[in-house]
């Protein structure tokens, strides 16, 4: 094949102007991620090889080299691994196959600094290698093929690039940056080996550099040798040394491991900018064998509430990669952990297919989601400052410490998605529910947990109360809340999509049920006296003639008509059925474009309220009667089915 000039998919072009533009002040994460690629590169032969061992021809030794020529102003990035045809190098350095991609450039400020964090978090990739290169030369033969089916990929990273067929023996990839004026001072041993060292030490693949040694130079006066001669600087010797630690960390003993090196662990497998939240590193051992090194991230990645995101597991055996995102160790409701299970038992050629299978899987699987939800455990009874006490015994210690203000940290970015748990994972449910926290009537953060609330219960309290709504204002001011208001009853305020839903599958807590406020018939049990409950009676009784003048008018809208004591300062408001659906859930499936029965409410009014006083006898009795109904509907963040039929109403009725 001659050269041939391809224009970059247009995505593409609009990232590399981002890198470019706003990576600067991070610029040396591109060592990082082309020594990653070079990395996964080796992965996927070993992986090949596993079939077809003749792939490794022969140089069975996977490793990674960074060469620079300070005369050339280039810097080379060097690996054996599986390399690329030229179709593969036409596709997968010209286009952004990731999904979410565009969604991605979307979130995009055009502020360097946000911007930068945020291209961090999504790794940037082979093209992070403009940052410091004016142009890029690809030099890769694809492993197996012949040295004659080399291909040369070159581009300045604009509009464009070239390919061409070009011979080379070695299998693999060269990425060849030509460095830019600014950029030079990566052409140094030092900071080469500074920069592995920060990024890339747990990279399990050697990485080498040709060693250098120090030299005289000429005779600083050739008449006299005394004089000494004039420094030669670093020459370098032919020889090469591997100037990472190589070794897989998760395979080193706890105590040997820095919490500085865990991190930079994790951000070299999530290419995330930040630290983890926390971690969790243990050998399991038992009728299956394994370890597992598991990581919460700090902040959610753009992209967590998408289902099909694969897990953040990769998959070793006896320390041989086997494959990314092995959603298969990894329940999808706590997709966002991040790391490494090494498996000692399972063989080296499964495959996707085989894993969900396997019972060392289901094994580590289920080792996996206990030992996330005991760190989580662990997080969530640190989370609270002990109130000081005075005793020594109470002094904690500093990992404890460190501890205060996690948890809340962690729900903030994942309780929405650890929910999806309640719904997806019986066997957990239980400590799952433990782990769920709230808003509610007395906090405004959401830092209640049931147990919590249990223990503030007033006596004679038999239920959880709890409300669902768009936002937590709508959530406050709900009319529905307004007599446990007055008795000063707390109400847990859910404001999460998923509640609802999740809500399903949890029908108590630790014996005590939960109880919608806006669901079926109002009942407050021993909470209420016998005055109370007489004076409710005496009302819905006087008041019968008007309730059925309202059923009649509202019959098309509303299943029933009843009156309450839930309200004190409103006329009326919308309740579901115990077992119905409630509004907010079925609105919210309708804008979601699916399919959600048909929701008939039953309106509740206040037989004290002077509105609903006026209903009796009055001329507008109809109107009245559907304004009641349409404001009910507002208040709960619904819309009148006609608006403006309610506003003529009301205009009707001020004028
Ligand atoms: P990512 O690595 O996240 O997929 P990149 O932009 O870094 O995205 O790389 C795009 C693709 O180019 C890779 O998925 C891989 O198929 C190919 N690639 C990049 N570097 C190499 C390399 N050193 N050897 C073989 N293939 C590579």
């Amino acid at each position: 094949m001659s050269k041939q000039t391809h224009a970059f998919q247009a995505e593409v072009a609009q990232l590399l102007h981002l890198v470019t533009h706003s990576l600067y002040s991070n610029q040396e994460i591109f060592l990082r991620e082309l020594i990653s690629n070079a990395s996964d590169a080796c992965d996927k032969l070993r992986f090949e090889a596993l079939n077809n061992n003749a792939l490794y021809e022969d140089a069975p030794e996977l490793q990674v080299r960074l060469s620079f020529d300070k005369a050339a102003k280039t810097l080379t990035i060097t690996d054996n691994g599986i390399g690329m045809t030229a179709q593969e190098a036409i596709d997968h350095l010209g286009t952004i196959a990731k999904s979410g991609t565009k969604d991605f450039m979307s979130k995009l400020s055009g502020d360097q600094k946000s911007d930068a964090q945020l291209i961090g978090q999504f790794g940037v990739g082979f093209y992070s290698g403009f940052i410091v290169a004016e142009k890029i030369t690809v030099e890769t033969r694809r492993a197996g093929a012949a040295a004659a089916e080399g291909v040369r990929w070159i581009s300045g990273g604009t509009g464009d690039f070239e390919v061409e067929t070009i011979t080379r023996a070695e299998r693999g990839t060269s990425v060849i940056l030509h460095l830019r004026e600014e950029a030079l001072e990566y052409a140094n041993t030092w900071k080469l080996k500074e920069i592995v060292g920060k990024y890339s030490d747990h990279i399990s693949l050697p990485i080498l550099m040709e060693k250098e040694e120090w030299q005289d130079g000429e005779l600083i006066d050739p008449s006299n040798e005394e004089a000494g001669r004039k420094p030669g600087g670093m020459v370098k010797t032919g020889e090469w040394e591997t100037i990472n630690k190589a070794s897989a960390l998760w395979t080193r003993p706890k105590k040997d491991i820095t919490d500085e090196q865990y991190a930079d662990f994790y951000k070299q497998i999530s290419r995330d900018f930040e630290a983890p939240l926390t971690w969790t590193h243990n050998r399991v051992e038992g009728s299956t064998e394994y370890t597992q090194l598991l990581y919460i991230p700090s902040k959610a990645p753009q992209d967590l509430w998408n289902r099909d995101k694969k897990a953040g597991i990769k998959l070793y055996v006896k320390r041989v990669f086997i494959m990314d995102e092995a959603e298969a160790l990894m329940p999808s409701y706590l997709r966002f952990v991040k790391g490494v299970v090494d498996s000692a038992d399972l063989p080296l050629n499964v495959s996707r297919e085989l894993l969900q299978e396997s019972r060392d899987v289901k094994a580590i699987r289920e080792g996996c989601t206990k030992r996330v939800l005991s760190m989580l455990e662990d997080l969530a009874k640190h989370d609270k400052a002990p109130e000081a006490s005075g005793d020594v015994t109470d002094v904690l210690s500093e990992e404890d410490k460190a501890k205060i203000g996690q948890y809340t940290k962690f729900y903030a970015e994942f309780g929405a998605v650890l929910k999806e748990g309640l719904g997806e994972d019986f066997a957990n449910k239980d400590r799952l529910s433990k782990l769920l926290r709230f808003a509610s009537t007395t906090s405004d953060t959401v830092s209640v947990s049931f147990a919590d609330y249990k223990a503030r219960m007033k006596d004679g309290q038999d239920a959880i109360y709890y409300i669902t709504a768009d936002t937590l204002a709508a959530a406050k001011n709900s009319p529905q809340l307004e007599v446990f208001k007055k008795k000063g009853i707390e109400v847990l305020l859910m404001t999460d999509r998923v509640d609802e839903w999740a809500l399903n599958f949890v029908h108590e807590f630790d014996g005590t049920p939960l109880q919608s406020v806006a669901k079926g018939a109002f009942d407050l049990g021993k909470l209420q006296d016998e005055e109370e409950k007489k004076a409710a009676e005496d009302a819905a009784e006087t008041f019968k003639p008007v309730l059925a003048k309202l059923k009649e008018a509202l019959k098309d809208k509303a299943e029933d008509v009843r009156v309450t004591s839930r309200l004190v300062d409103s006329p009326a408001c919308l309740v579901v059925t115990d077992d119905g659906m409630s509004m907010q859930l079925a609105r919210m499936l309708k804008q979601a474009g699916q399919q959600a029965p048909e929701v008939k409410p039953v309106l509740e009014v206040n037989p004290e309220h002077a509105l609903v006083k006026k209903l009796d006898g009055s001329v507008h009795f109809h109107d009245l009667a559907h304004i009641l109904f349409d404001q009910a509907l507002l208040a709960e963040g619904g819309l009148p089915e006609d608006p403006a039929a309610y506003v003529k109403r009301v205009n009707a009725l001020l004028s």
